[in-house]
């Protein structure tokens, strides 16, 4: 199926199912090699990371533990506007090589705070790996230790991504058609 509709909006296939694992198997080869011997807790961020935490998790071979963090934005009463809140931080991280596994970054700002808080609470390393990576959107200097695939700045659903909520069980990546 190369073009899908979604509420109001028509998408078309960016990156097919086979395309998205080979890259996943690729990346935990490159994990398991890194992170041979060390005490290893990754944490998959909510909601969009949960099927590439899992697919990624399951082919490692590491002595590893997993957790899941959500970043809910609210609107808050301080001149920033929007405040967002961590939920789910449960894991003692203190002694631990920490890896975050999201599903895309774009202009960094959730992985500024992610790494903010993981600096805070001691994690001994903390190396940062996304499926998908728009480099045009990013506005940070966090150095991605690993990376899926660069992609350009347009919107994307499928595999865990959503649009309005919906996508999320595509098992391919699709592209917003303008
Ligand atoms: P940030 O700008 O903080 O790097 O990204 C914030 C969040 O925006 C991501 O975690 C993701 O949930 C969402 N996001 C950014 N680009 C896309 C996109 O192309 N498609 C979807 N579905 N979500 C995106």
């Amino acid at each position: 199926m190369h073009e899908i509709e979604i509420l109001d909006r028509r998408f078309s296939v960016y990156l097919t199912e086979e395309e998205i694992q080979g890259r996943i198997t690729a990346l935990a080869e490159k994990i398991n090699d890194d992170l041979k011997g060390r005490d290893v807790l990754f944490f998959g961020i909510l909601n969009g990371a949960f099927l590439f935490a899992a697919d990624l998790f399951r082919q490692t071979t590491l002595n590893a533990q997993i957790s899941f963090i959500k970043l809910a934005s609210y609107d808050g009463t301080t001149s920033s506007g929007k405040i967002k809140e961590l939920i789910g931080w449960n894991e003692d991280i203190t002694g631990k090589t920490v890896v975050v596994l999201e599903d895309i970054v774009d202009t960094g700002s959730t992985l500024e705070r992610i790494i903010g808080e993981l600096t805070l609470r001691k994690a001994v390393e903390v190396r940062i790996c996304t499926l998908l990576f728009k480099p045009e959107a990013y506005l940070k200097d966090i150095p991605i230790d690993y990376i899926g695939f660069e992609i350009p700045n347009s919107f994307v659903v499928g595999y865990g991504l959503d649009y309005d909520g919906y996508g999320r069980n595509l098992n391919a990546i699709y592209k917003l058609i303008k």
